[in-house]
């Protein structure tokens, strides 16, 4: 299946309206593309790449040359800038992209050419008022797909200057046919997202939940958390940090419908989640509910690029407050 668009799971209205400007000769120079993360952003711009290089057909053909090695991420008309994301704070630094202008300035390769820059909103300041001057005059034939989560993270003169669509989570069922058979409780919690789904379900991210609940009660039980030194470590890593955020918002809801009785709910919890739960018999509903909107906070914050150590320092002093 080399028609990229047809890997593309739910975003259905996006996509026809897509392909309406496409028809309409109204493709603008640049989309900005924002929405939580993994929820198929990236994989549909590529899908939109393809389209604009297919020599044979509006759409893609799916199997002439250009459209094959858009396909395999080996196309010369493609280019991809993503963050380094080994850094505590991962950014895009202005040289990568000069370094992409001075490529597109060079003698035009024919055919269209397409620049997508991933989590782009951590170019840095200089990096983004660079893109900028080419958005304010864009080069003849190139199209930008600039990928985030939200319109807030970007210069207000980068979103005047682009088209702004907005994506929401995917459904539970177009979770299922993406990665099909897993337990009903994980369809639940990955919360529209795929990656939180696929690092939920592997032996690995069991493992790091269970890690995950070990750190909520410290959270929530220790009074010198701030003085410990143990949780900054992991806290630091950011993928592990949103892993669980996510997690500790599923129990949270799990003890807040326990609390109400709720019936019905059981299928949607694993044993591991069942005895957390019961962990936090102690902890009043009101004090849960205020931590569930701080972590909702700290969620938008770790993807706004804070650090997720003050995130977790920061939510920690508020929920203390909580009487
Ligand atoms: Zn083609």
């Amino acid at each position: 299946m080399a028609r990229l668009i047809e890997s593309v799971f739910g975003h259905e209205e996006h996509i026809d309206s897509l392909i309406h400007l496409k028809l309409n000769n109204r493709w603008p120079h640049a989309f900005l593309f924002v929405g939580p993360s993994a929820i198929g952003k990236k994989k549909l711009a590529l899908a939109f790449a393809q389209m604009l290089i297919c020599e044979q057909s509006d759409t893609a053909c799916g199997v002439c040359g250009p459209c094959l090695r858009v396909a395999k991420l080996q196309s010369e008309n493609l280019t991809i800038i993503e963050p380094d994301t080994s850094l505590v704070k991962p950014v895009i630094k202005v040289d990568a992209i000069r370094g992409l202008l001075d490529a597109l300035s060079l003698a035009s390769l024919g055919g269209k050419r397409v620049v997508l820059i991933d989590e782009a909103f951590t170019m840095n300041p200089q990096a983004a008022n660079t893109l900028l001057k080419t958005l304010e005059e864009p080069f003849e034939n190139v199209y930008f797909f600039l990928i985030g989560q939200s319109v807030q993270q970007f210069l207000p003169t980068i979103r005047s200057r682009s088209q702004v669509v907005r994506f929401s989570s995917l459904s539970v069922a177009n979770l299922k046919r993406i990665k099909p058979g897993l337990p009903e409780w994980a369809y639940d919690s990955a919360r529209g997202q795929v990656d939180r789904l696929v690092q939920m379900t592997s032996n690995d991210g069991l493992e790091k939940r269970a890690e995950a609940f070990t750190f909520l009660q410290q959270f929530i039980e220790d009074a010198d958390f701030l003085k410990s030194a143990n949780w900054r470590q992991q806290v630091k890593d950011r993928s592990w940090s949103n892993m669980t955020i996510g997690a500790w918002l599923q129990v949270i809801c799990g003890a807040l419908a326990f609390k109400a009785q709720a019936k019905g709910l059981t299928h949607l919890v694993s044993d591991i989640q069942t005895e957390q739960i019961k962990k936090l018999a102690p902890v009043t509903a009101e004090k849960l509910l205020k931590l569930s909107e701080y972590l909702l906070q700290a969620e938008r914050d770790i993807a706004g690029n804070l650090d997720p150590v003050l995130v977790f320092e920061k939510m920690w002093v508020e929920y203390a407050r909580v009487g």
